[in-house]
């Protein structure tokens, strides 16, 4: 039977699972993913990380919990919790994501064994290579495998990549599944709106309350940050430096586009935050002068963790839309009447 490696759906798995599923799977070794988020893993993740910590981690924590689960009950051979430092040169991932190993380690006494490879591409060429080679190692794969295991989990995360720039859900991209077009409600307006936030928060539906199917309940088109972000490629050079944090650059790349003058076809921006989040915090603050300064594009912050209510946030999506519907309607109106007025 070949080796069976636990995945947390958690935290990376949204950017980058296509690229582990794709070498594991080729290297003969099977993947098994941990549920999708529930309210057993909420609980479950809370009563084990740290009281501080932010709703991410706990998520993150809950899932290793249910594969700890996996493990005892015989479904899963190791766990895969790599140590994401930096995936591209310009950026690192948050403190948290570099100590996710060890926090795991330290959590229970009764642990599979974990393959925690460090990822880190900032300096040497040929590090992801090298990386893949020694997870390899550590799966017991065949080295005849491993040009194929690698050459076809770059392409998948490539794929993944570009249907992300594309607006994709990222979880229709992982599970190769269309990504449905909105069709809005034909007698009302429709709203275009930017949702930021971190990949992790933005699609667990569980966690984030079902805020797509609520936007496109209420006519709203969505953008997200991951399709965003490439519209503004250069670090944000007129705050007093650029954010460094790999997932904070990415919302605030796209959030300062989509606040721009530029971005004529946004109607709004909602970012959504997580509370005990640093980073978070900080881009939350600038979005919001940045929002200021250019007439005022409507900005909502949203911020969630494990008490936030379902009802008090639809109500204020709920607010949000009608606003801006008003807003556009508003201007059409103006628009349609200038002629006249001329005459
Ligand atoms: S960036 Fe924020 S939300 Fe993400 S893991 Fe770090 S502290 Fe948590």
């Amino acid at each position: 039977m070949s080796l069976r490696v636990g995945i947390p759906r958690a935290l990376w798995y949204y950017t980058y699972y296509p690229f582990w599923q794709t070498f594991f799977t080729k290297l003969g070794v099977d993947c098994v993913l941990s549920e999708a988020t529930t309210k057993q893993t909420l609980d479950a993740g809370i009563k084990d990380a740290v009281s501080e910590a932010c709703v991410p981690i706990k998520l993150f924590f809950g899932h290793i919990s249910s594969l700890r689960d996996a493990w005892q009950a015989g479904k899963i051979d190791v766990l895969f919790v790599p140590r994401y430092v930096s995936w591209q040169a310009s950026t690192v991932f948050c403190p948290k994501f570099l100590g996710l190993p060890d926090m795991i380690k330290h959590t229970w006494e009764q642990m599979p064994p974990i393959i925690s490879p460090r990822i880190d591409l900032r300096k040497k060429p040929f590090s992801l290579l090298r990386i893949c080679n020694n997870v390899r190692r550590g799966v017991g794969g065949k080295l005849h495998r491993f040009g194929h295991a690698y050459v076809c989990a770059r392409i998948a995360q490539w794929r993944h990549e570009k249907r992300l720039r594309r607006n994709w859900d990222p979880n229709r991209s992982i599970n190769k599944q269309a990504q449905v077009p909105l069709q809005a409600p034909s007698d009302q307006t429709t709203v275009r709106l930017a949702v930021l936030g971190y990949p992790y928060l933005l699609h667990d539906s569980y966690i984030n309350l079902g805020l797509f199917d609520k936007l496109h309940s209420l006519g709203a088109e969505v953008v997200t940050a991951e399709s965003l972000q490439h519209k503004h490629k250069k670090p944000v050079r007129h705050w007093s430096k650029p954010l460094f944090w790999t997932y904070t650059d990415m919302v605030a790349r796209a959030g300062v586009h989509a606040l721009g003058l530029d971005a004529d076809d946004i109607d709004g921006v909602i970012h959504l935050t997580a509370f005990a989040c640093g980073p978070d915090a900080t881009v939350d603050k600038l979005l919001e002068i940045e929002a200021r300064k250019n007439n005022a594009k409507p900005f909502l912050s949203l911020c969630l963790d494990e008490q936030t209510g379902e009802a008090g946030c639809l109500t204020r999506l709920e607010a949000f839309v009608d606003m801006l519907r008003r807003q556009k309607d508003q201007q059409a109106k103006e628009t349609a009447a200038q002629p006249v007025r001329q005459a």
